[in-house]
Protein backbone atom coordinates (compact mmCIF):
# COMPACT_ATOMS: atom_id res chain seq x y z
CA UNK A 1 0.00 0.00 0.00
CA UNK A 2 1.58 3.77 -0.54
CA UNK A 3 -1.07 5.09 1.91
CA UNK A 4 -3.83 4.32 4.13
CA UNK A 5 -6.77 6.74 4.35
CA UNK A 6 -7.38 6.36 7.70
CA UNK A 7 -5.34 4.73 10.34
CA UNK A 8 -5.94 3.98 13.88
CA UNK A 9 -4.00 3.18 16.81
CA UNK A 10 -5.05 -0.55 18.01
CA UNK A 11 -6.81 -0.22 21.86
CA UNK A 12 -5.87 2.91 23.68
CA UNK A 13 -6.92 1.66 27.25
CA UNK A 14 -5.99 1.37 30.69
CA UNK A 15 -3.86 -1.47 29.64
CA UNK A 16 -1.86 0.25 26.72
CA UNK A 17 -1.80 4.21 27.16
CA UNK A 18 1.78 3.94 28.62
CA UNK A 19 2.83 2.17 26.37
CA UNK A 20 1.49 4.70 23.58
CA UNK A 21 2.78 7.75 26.05
CA UNK A 22 6.15 6.54 26.69
CA UNK A 23 8.75 8.29 25.09
CA UNK A 24 11.57 5.59 24.88
CA UNK A 25 9.04 4.29 21.42
CA UNK A 26 8.18 7.35 20.03
CA UNK A 27 5.17 5.70 18.85
CA UNK A 28 2.68 9.19 18.35
CA UNK A 29 5.94 10.93 16.76
CA UNK A 30 6.20 8.23 14.05
CA UNK A 31 2.96 8.51 12.98
CA UNK A 32 2.67 12.05 12.86
CA UNK A 33 5.82 11.28 10.48
CA UNK A 34 3.71 9.26 8.62
CA UNK A 35 0.63 11.55 8.10
CA UNK A 36 3.72 14.04 7.04
CA UNK A 37 4.60 12.02 4.56
CA UNK A 38 1.15 11.11 2.87
CA UNK A 39 1.48 7.57 3.88
CA UNK A 40 -1.60 8.25 6.42
CA UNK A 41 -4.28 10.58 5.20
CA UNK A 42 -6.46 10.93 8.73
CA UNK A 43 -4.86 9.57 12.12
CA UNK A 44 -7.44 7.85 14.84
CA UNK A 45 -7.45 5.77 17.15
CA UNK A 46 -9.72 2.60 19.31
CA UNK A 47 -10.55 2.81 22.63
CA UNK A 48 -12.31 0.54 25.07
CA UNK A 49 -10.94 2.95 28.11
CA UNK A 50 -12.60 4.83 30.74
CA UNK A 51 -13.49 8.40 30.28
CA UNK A 52 -10.60 9.40 31.97
CA UNK A 53 -8.37 7.22 30.33
CA UNK A 54 -9.91 8.62 27.22
CA UNK A 55 -9.51 12.46 28.16
CA UNK A 56 -5.59 11.16 29.53
CA UNK A 57 -4.79 10.14 26.05
CA UNK A 58 -6.43 13.34 24.23
CA UNK A 59 -4.50 15.59 26.57
CA UNK A 60 -1.70 13.89 25.40
CA UNK A 61 -1.66 13.89 21.32
CA UNK A 62 -3.10 16.77 21.20
CA UNK A 63 -4.88 17.84 17.76
CA UNK A 64 -3.24 14.89 16.06
CA UNK A 65 -6.18 12.58 16.58
CA UNK A 66 -9.26 12.98 13.74
CA UNK A 67 -11.76 10.73 15.15
CA UNK A 68 -11.86 7.81 17.70
CA UNK A 69 -13.33 4.63 17.20
CA UNK A 70 -15.73 3.38 20.54
CA UNK A 71 -18.45 1.01 21.66
CA UNK A 72 -21.29 2.80 21.72
CA UNK A 73 -25.40 1.79 21.34
CA UNK A 74 -28.05 2.34 23.36
CA UNK A 75 -27.32 0.10 25.88
CA UNK A 76 -23.83 0.98 26.51
CA UNK A 77 -24.79 4.69 26.28
CA UNK A 78 -25.01 4.02 30.53
CA UNK A 79 -23.85 0.27 30.79
CA UNK A 80 -20.11 1.70 29.90
CA UNK A 81 -20.65 4.67 30.25
CA UNK A 82 -20.15 5.43 26.60
CA UNK A 83 -22.03 9.01 26.89
CA UNK A 84 -19.55 9.99 29.31
CA UNK A 85 -16.74 9.23 26.19
CA UNK A 86 -19.33 10.79 23.31
CA UNK A 87 -19.42 14.00 25.35
CA UNK A 88 -15.78 14.22 25.64
CA UNK A 89 -15.33 13.16 21.86
CA UNK A 90 -17.69 15.69 20.98
CA UNK A 91 -17.05 18.59 23.25
CA UNK A 92 -13.39 18.25 21.90
CA UNK A 93 -14.67 18.36 18.10
CA UNK A 94 -13.40 14.72 17.72
CA UNK A 95 -15.45 12.52 15.30
CA UNK A 96 -17.21 9.33 16.84
CA UNK A 97 -17.01 5.95 14.79
CA UNK A 98 -18.49 3.65 16.12
CA UNK A 99 -18.32 -0.57 17.01
CA UNK A 100 -20.24 -2.85 18.04
CA UNK A 101 -23.42 -0.36 17.35
CA UNK A 102 -25.74 -4.05 17.71
CA UNK A 103 -23.89 -5.23 20.66
CA UNK A 104 -22.40 -8.15 18.76
CA UNK A 105 -26.09 -9.08 17.92
CA UNK A 106 -27.51 -8.82 21.01
CA UNK A 107 -29.30 -5.69 20.14
CA UNK A 108 -31.11 -7.82 17.00
CA UNK A 109 -32.52 -9.97 18.82
CA UNK A 110 -34.55 -8.74 21.43
CA UNK A 111 -36.73 -10.78 23.47
CA UNK A 112 -40.10 -11.38 21.90
CA UNK A 113 -41.94 -8.83 24.32
CA UNK A 114 -39.73 -5.89 23.56
CA UNK A 115 -40.09 -6.66 19.93
CA UNK A 116 -43.37 -6.97 19.70
CA UNK A 117 -43.39 -3.13 21.39
CA UNK A 118 -40.66 -2.08 18.40
CA UNK A 119 -42.91 -3.61 16.05
CA UNK A 120 -45.99 -1.66 17.55
CA UNK A 121 -44.81 1.72 16.33
CA UNK A 122 -42.84 0.49 13.55
CA UNK A 123 -44.35 -2.89 11.83
CA UNK A 124 -42.01 -2.50 8.68
CA UNK A 125 -38.89 -2.03 10.67
CA UNK A 126 -36.19 -4.73 11.68
CA UNK A 127 -35.02 -4.53 15.24
CA UNK A 128 -31.65 -4.29 14.47
CA UNK A 129 -32.49 -1.23 12.39
CA UNK A 130 -33.92 0.49 15.37
CA UNK A 131 -30.27 0.41 17.40
CA UNK A 132 -28.66 2.16 13.85
CA UNK A 133 -31.80 4.91 13.63
CA UNK A 134 -30.61 5.83 17.61
CA UNK A 135 -26.97 6.52 16.72
CA UNK A 136 -28.20 8.50 13.86
CA UNK A 137 -29.45 10.77 16.48
CA UNK A 138 -26.45 11.46 17.83
CA UNK A 139 -24.67 14.70 15.31
CA UNK A 140 -20.85 13.59 16.61
CA UNK A 141 -21.25 10.04 15.20
CA UNK A 142 -20.01 9.97 11.27
CA UNK A 143 -19.15 6.31 10.98
CA UNK A 144 -21.05 3.24 11.94
CA UNK A 145 -19.61 -0.43 11.52
CA UNK A 146 -21.91 -3.12 11.33
CA UNK A 147 -20.73 -6.54 11.62
CA UNK A 148 -23.06 -8.45 9.14
CA UNK A 149 -22.90 -11.71 8.22
CA UNK A 150 -25.41 -12.21 5.60
CA UNK A 151 -26.65 -10.40 2.20
CA UNK A 152 -30.43 -9.75 3.60
CA UNK A 153 -28.26 -7.64 6.83
CA UNK A 154 -26.51 -6.03 4.71
CA UNK A 155 -29.43 -4.80 2.59
CA UNK A 156 -31.49 -3.99 5.52
CA UNK A 157 -28.21 -1.64 6.78
CA UNK A 158 -27.92 0.16 3.31
CA UNK A 159 -32.03 0.86 3.69
CA UNK A 160 -31.73 2.14 7.27
CA UNK A 161 -29.05 4.53 6.29
CA UNK A 162 -30.02 5.22 3.06
CA UNK A 163 -33.69 6.18 4.69
CA UNK A 164 -31.80 8.18 7.31
CA UNK A 165 -35.44 8.55 9.13
CA UNK A 166 -34.20 10.44 12.55
CA UNK A 167 -35.43 8.51 15.70
CA UNK A 168 -38.31 10.45 17.47
CA UNK A 169 -38.23 10.93 21.29
CA UNK A 170 -40.34 8.61 22.02
CA UNK A 171 -38.78 6.02 20.17
CA UNK A 172 -35.18 7.06 21.75
CA UNK A 173 -37.12 6.58 24.88
CA UNK A 174 -38.54 3.35 24.78
CA UNK A 175 -35.08 2.16 23.66
CA UNK A 176 -33.86 3.55 26.70
CA UNK A 177 -36.55 2.06 28.73
CA UNK A 178 -35.40 -1.54 27.15
CA UNK A 179 -32.14 -1.06 28.07
CA UNK A 180 -32.84 -0.36 31.62
CA UNK A 181 -34.80 -3.72 31.94
CA UNK A 182 -32.38 -6.06 29.88
CA UNK A 183 -29.32 -4.82 32.16
CA UNK A 184 -31.27 -6.18 34.69
CA UNK A 185 -28.24 -3.96 37.13
CA UNK A 186 -27.25 -3.78 40.49
CA UNK A 187 -29.18 0.00 41.17
CA UNK A 188 -25.63 1.02 42.60
CA UNK A 189 -26.18 5.28 42.48
CA UNK A 190 -22.08 5.84 42.90
CA UNK A 191 -22.92 7.46 45.85
CA UNK A 192 -20.05 5.98 47.64
CA UNK A 193 -21.18 6.03 50.97
CA UNK A 194 -19.67 2.09 51.22
CA UNK A 195 -16.46 3.50 50.12
CA UNK A 196 -14.34 4.92 53.32
CA UNK A 197 -15.32 2.06 55.21
CA UNK A 198 -13.92 -0.59 53.24
CA UNK A 199 -10.49 -1.91 54.35
CA UNK A 200 -9.37 -2.86 51.33
CA UNK A 201 -9.77 0.45 49.88
CA UNK A 202 -11.85 -1.06 46.72
CA UNK A 203 -13.63 1.01 44.30
CA UNK A 204 -16.97 -0.39 44.88
CA UNK A 205 -19.36 1.45 42.69
CA UNK A 206 -16.83 1.06 40.05
CA UNK A 207 -16.53 -2.65 40.68
CA UNK A 208 -20.29 -2.70 41.01
CA UNK A 209 -20.59 -1.04 37.04
CA UNK A 210 -18.09 -3.50 35.96
CA UNK A 211 -20.32 -6.35 37.54
CA UNK A 212 -23.49 -5.34 35.85
CA UNK A 213 -21.44 -4.90 32.66
CA UNK A 214 -20.19 -8.83 32.63
CA UNK A 215 -22.83 -10.29 33.69
CA UNK A 216 -24.75 -8.28 30.26
CA UNK A 217 -21.72 -9.09 28.12
CA UNK A 218 -19.89 -12.08 29.27
CA UNK A 219 -17.00 -10.36 30.49
CA UNK A 220 -14.45 -9.95 27.69
CA UNK A 221 -14.48 -6.03 28.23
CA UNK A 222 -14.37 -6.03 31.41
CA UNK A 223 -11.22 -8.37 31.97
CA UNK A 224 -9.54 -6.35 29.47
CA UNK A 225 -10.27 -3.28 31.65
CA UNK A 226 -8.84 -5.36 34.92
CA UNK A 227 -5.81 -6.05 33.18
CA UNK A 228 -4.29 -3.05 34.43
CA UNK A 229 -5.51 -3.26 38.13
CA UNK A 230 -3.83 -4.19 40.90
CA UNK A 231 -4.55 -7.34 42.35
CA UNK A 232 -5.39 -6.26 45.53
CA UNK A 233 -7.96 -3.73 43.48
CA UNK A 234 -9.88 -6.67 41.88
CA UNK A 235 -12.95 -8.02 43.22
CA UNK A 236 -10.89 -11.47 44.44
CA UNK A 237 -9.59 -8.46 47.22
CA UNK A 238 -12.51 -8.34 49.06
CA UNK A 239 -12.54 -9.76 52.57
CA UNK A 240 -16.31 -10.35 53.04
CA UNK A 241 -16.39 -8.11 56.25
CA UNK A 242 -19.79 -6.73 55.02
CA UNK A 243 -18.75 -3.37 56.37
CA UNK A 244 -20.21 -2.36 52.47
CA UNK A 245 -23.27 -3.87 52.36
CA UNK A 246 -24.08 -2.28 55.79
CA UNK A 247 -24.01 0.60 54.71
CA UNK A 248 -25.27 0.66 51.47
CA UNK A 249 -28.54 2.51 50.60
CA UNK A 250 -29.88 0.43 48.04
CA UNK A 251 -28.96 -2.84 50.01
CA UNK A 252 -26.59 -4.54 47.59
CA UNK A 253 -25.06 -7.76 48.84
CA UNK A 254 -21.94 -6.46 47.51
CA UNK A 255 -19.50 -9.15 48.99
CA UNK A 256 -21.52 -11.70 46.62
CA UNK A 257 -21.14 -9.69 43.80
CA UNK A 258 -17.80 -9.13 43.86
CA UNK A 259 -17.04 -13.02 44.20
CA UNK A 260 -19.32 -13.55 41.27
CA UNK A 261 -17.22 -10.95 39.41
CA UNK A 262 -13.93 -12.74 40.85
CA UNK A 263 -15.57 -15.94 39.27
CA UNK A 264 -16.64 -14.19 35.82
CA UNK A 265 -13.04 -12.52 35.54
CA UNK A 266 -11.24 -16.05 36.72
CA UNK A 267 -13.33 -17.81 34.11
CA UNK A 268 -12.82 -14.92 30.75
CA UNK A 269 -8.75 -15.58 29.12
CA UNK A 270 -7.22 -11.72 29.53
CA UNK A 271 -6.48 -9.26 26.74
CA UNK A 272 -2.75 -10.77 26.70
CA UNK A 273 -4.03 -14.38 26.45
CA UNK A 274 -6.71 -13.66 23.84
CA UNK A 275 -3.69 -11.95 21.47
CA UNK A 276 -1.68 -15.05 21.90
CA UNK A 277 -4.21 -17.30 21.25
CA UNK A 278 -4.87 -15.03 17.63
CA UNK A 279 -0.88 -14.96 17.04
CA UNK A 280 -0.44 -18.53 17.69
CA UNK A 281 -3.23 -19.41 15.36
CA UNK A 282 -1.98 -16.79 12.70
CA UNK A 283 1.38 -18.49 13.07
CA UNK A 284 -0.26 -21.99 12.07
CA UNK A 285 -2.38 -20.63 9.48
CA UNK A 286 0.81 -19.19 7.71
CA UNK A 287 2.93 -22.37 8.02
CA UNK A 288 -0.18 -24.11 6.80
CA UNK A 289 -0.18 -21.59 3.82
CA UNK A 290 3.53 -22.85 3.28
CA UNK A 291 3.21 -26.24 2.94
S1 LIG B 1 -17.09 -6.69 52.09
FE1 LIG B 1 -15.38 -6.46 50.66
S2 LIG B 1 -15.89 -4.67 49.46
FE2 LIG B 1 -17.19 -4.61 51.27
S3 LIG B 1 -16.06 -3.36 52.74
FE3 LIG B 1 -15.50 -5.49 53.14
S4 LIG B 1 -13.67 -5.83 51.90
FE4 LIG B 1 -14.60 -3.94 51.13
S1 LIG C 1 -23.21 2.47 48.89
FE1 LIG C 1 -24.31 1.13 47.45
S2 LIG C 1 -25.26 2.54 45.99
FE2 LIG C 1 -23.66 3.72 47.06
S3 LIG C 1 -21.83 3.47 45.77
FE3 LIG C 1 -21.76 1.86 47.30
S4 LIG C 1 -22.71 0.09 46.24
FE4 LIG C 1 -23.29 1.93 45.11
Amino acid sequence: MEYFDFYLLHNVYENSIATYLDPRWGILDYFREQVKKGRIRHLGFSSHARPDTLEKFLDFAGDDMEFCQIQLNYLDWTLQDAKAKYDLLTRRGIPVWVMEPVRGGRLANLSDEDTAKLKSLRPEESVASWAFRWLMNLPGVKMVLSGMSNMAQMEDNVRTFSDGVPQTGQESALLMELADSMKNALPCTRCRYCCDGCPQGLDIPMLIHAYNDAKFGGGSTVAMQFDALEEDKRPAACVKCGACAAICPQNIDIPAALEELAGILDRTPSWAQVCRQRDEAARKLKEQMKG
